[in-house]
């Protein structure tokens, strides 16, 4: 088996009212569950031997193995970086403040968030990320590709635009579940990832 659902790092309805406890249970437990079921399936039959960032290296973007892989990383990435209000939804703070302030500042960038993600025509998600120069990009990417692959940059923060993530819970209204994000957003884990950028 290659990969296993990494544990939630907060409960069911910790996320409330952001994202509501079903919203939440369904998502890991439905889709985040079944990315891992399926990608351990087909990487068995089309590679074994390889480890998820070689597939996630090499497989044909938008083919099965890769949206199923690529499925699985993004929703690990994603709730790793939000966390129950007030410990989520705080102001960034450090490198992630910086980032941000590349942006004109919070509110600015917020805004540019929200902008992005509502203005994808179908599923993807809304991605922060560094160039090896250090400057930073909000990219809304289709489907399940990522930025490693699209644009070779680095990701340090994310916001799945999936009906699935929100539908039940707000509709079509896409623009308020992603101005909610900001309620829950976890900037330590974009400092953690900006370390990790950094090689630090
Ligand atoms: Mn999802």
């Amino acid at each position: 088996m290659l990969v296993q659902l990494p544990p939630l790092p907060y409960a069911f309805d910790a996320l409330s009212p952001a994202i509501d406890e079903q919203g939440v249970r369904r998502h890991y437990l439905d889709n985040h569950a079944g990315y891992a079921r399926k990608l351990n399936d087909l990487s068995a039959k089309e590679a074994p031997g390889q480890t998820l960032a070689d597939i996630l290296a090499s497989a044909e973007v938008g083919s099965p193995l890769y949206n199923n892989a690529a499925q699985f990383w993004a929703h690990n990435m994603w709730w790793e970086g939000m966390r129950p209000s007030p410990v989520g939804g705080r102001l960034p703070t450090g490198d992630a403040a910086a980032i941000v302030a590349q942006f004109g500042g919070y509110e600015a960038f917020k805004k540019k968030w929200v902008e992005a993600g509502t203005a994808l025509f179908g599923s993807g998600w809304v991605w922060l990320t560094l160039d090896r120069q250090g400057r930073a990009f909000i990219e809304a990417l289709p489907d399940a590709v990522l930025p490693q692959r699209a644009s070779g940059q680095f990701p340090v923060l994310v916001s799945d635009l999936w009906e699935h993530a929100y539908y039940c819970q707000y509709g079509t209204n896409r623009k308020a579940y992603l101005e909610r994000f900001f309620d829950i957003v976890y900037w330590p884990s974009v400092n953690a990832r900006i370390r990790a950028w950094s090689g630090r």
